[in-house]
């Protein structure tokens, strides 16, 4: 999908409003619109990527700092010691619904395994 369509694109480019909790020069952070648990924090990549399955070996420093940012939410939503889940969708068939590299930071309750 092309930039211009893309929902998450739309909020890096402050089109449509989000919550946003965090930033880094690569990500931003922002509340789910719909949170599965008391925190719930989207962190997306400014670039356009459609999911973790289109990184490429020279995205490394990219992914790592989505996760680096995924602790650094943690801390601030104060869900750091209680313990909180990091999850990343791709494709349709294992939920994900935004096309547009985004992880996922959930913490605030307790974490089924499983998930479903
Ligand atoms: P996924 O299903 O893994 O692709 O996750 C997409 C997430 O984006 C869902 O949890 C949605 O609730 C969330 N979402 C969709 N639109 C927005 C929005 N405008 N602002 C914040 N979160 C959103």
């Amino acid at each position: 999908m092309e930039s211009d369509d893309c929902l998450f694109c739309r909020i890096v480019r402050g089109d449509i409003p989000a919550d946003v909790v965090a930033e880094g020069e690569l990500w931003v952070a922002f509340r789910d619109i719909q949170p599965q648990a008391p925190v719930h924090v989207l962190i997306i990549p400014r670039r356009h990527v459609d999911s973790i399955g289109e990184l490429k070996e020279g995205d490394a420093s990219l992914a790592g700092e989505l996760l680096i940012a995924a602790a650094e939410v943690a801390r601030l939503e104060d869900v750091d010691e209680s313990g909180y889940r990091v999850v990343t969708n791709v494709g349709e068939r294992a939920g994900q619904s935004v096309f547009h590299l985004h992880v996922h930071v959930l913490g605030g309750r307790r974490m089924r395994w499983p998930p479903g």
